[in-house]
């Protein structure tokens, strides 16, 4: 049953390395991964006597639980992986990954290796000071910082708080706060709207996140059309909407009507991730489509028409060879 026990670390060690990789690269603040062990023990206990099957489960549930993931840096030292025959490996670890990250800084502002340069687990570190006092924690609790530095740049170290309750790995601090790569067709000018907008959904406020999204649109609407003050949201889009090509209106999507449906659920006071995530991809493509046909931002082009107009215009089809942007428009390669 060593063997077996064996087994189980290996694997649950190799688990949690791989897992850790998808959670700093994949996942964000307050997100998290599981182990789960149900195949892999049912696996196990197959070439197990019902008696040693059963002291196996109560191992599981009562001993492995208390084990310690140590960390490691580097896989050299330890590689523990196959071995099983030596008797300094440790019973659970953690080697860490070196996961691709955002790196923001001037020379990089893309996806980057990074390398972990520094760690402390919280349980160890306790253990190894003296305290006045006897500072106890419940099996299962680990409490790992990660530091890791951009391998390309050498930039300021970023931070990762990750703790451990049994099986289950959770995200819960960053330091800087996560940034995210902002599509080259968001105009610069209105950009910290759209990325608040990213970072606020991915750490499960998608409240704030539709409240991001919408304010990014009708800003981005009020700048090109001039429209400021109490103009409402739909006044102003259909403002904008003016300004638009005639021959492209119809393939865009409409920024009018993803307004009114970001809307809905701020109203409500609901987090509907459903109509974030339709509504960015929608979103996405009304700019995709502006960066593709160079629709460069003509200030307050049509914001005179649209008001003598008085009602949205939307849904009209035009005919494909208006001359109106055809001297900007590269013919090849359109979306
Ligand atoms: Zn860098």
């Amino acid at each position: 049953m060593t063997d077996e026990r064996t087994y189980l670390r290996a694997w649950l060690s190799t688990q949690a390395t791989q897992e850790l990789k998808k959670l700093l690269e994949e996942k964000h603040l307050y997100q998290k991964f599981t182990i789960d062990m149900t195949e892999i023990v049912k696996k196990l206990s197959k070439g197990l006597t019902t008696r040693d099957s059963n002291m196996f489960i109560t191992w599981i549930h009562s001993e492995l639980p208390k084990e310690k993931f140590s960390v490691f840096l580097h896989q050299l030292s330890l590689a523990p992986r196959g071995s099983t025959t030596t008797h300094t490996q440790p019973q659970l670890w953690i080697t860490l990954p070196h996961p691709s990250l955002y790196c923001n800084s001037k020379g990089c502002k893309r996806r980057e290796t990074f390398t972990p340069i520094w760690f402390t687990e919280l349980s160890q570190a306790i253990a190894t000071v003296v305290t006045p006092k006897q500072v106890s924690l419940p099996d299962g609790f680990q409490m790992f910082t990660l530091v890791y530095q951009c391998q390309r740049c050498l930039g300021k170290p970023e931070a990762f708080l990750v703790r451990r309750d049994l099986w289950t790995f959770y995200l819960e601090g960053r330091s800087p706060i996560e940034r995210v790569e902002v599509p080259k067709f968001v105009p610069e000018k209105e950009e910290h709207y759209y990325s608040d907008a990213i970072v606020a959904f991915n750490s499960g406020k998608v409240l704030a996140a539709l409240f991001y999204l919408r304010t990014f649109v009708e800003q981005f609407a009020r700048r090109i059309t001039g429209k400021t003050g109490r103009a409402t949201g739909e006044e102003i889009l259909d403002a904008y909407y003016e300004t638009l090509p005639v021959n492209r209106k119809s393939d865009m999507p409409s920024l009018r009507e993803w307004y009114e449906k970001l809307s809905v659920p701020l109203h409500a006071g609901k987090d509907d991730a459903e109509v974030f995530t339709n509504a960015k991809e929608a979103i996405d493509k009304h700019f995709d489509i502006r960066r593709v046909f160079r629709m460069d931002e003509p200030e307050r082009k049509a914001a005179t028409n649209a008001e003598s107009k008085g009602g949205p215009a939307e849904g009209g089809k035009a005919p494909e060879s208006q001359p109106e942007v055809s001297q900007s428009i590269p013919t090849e390669n359109p979306v």
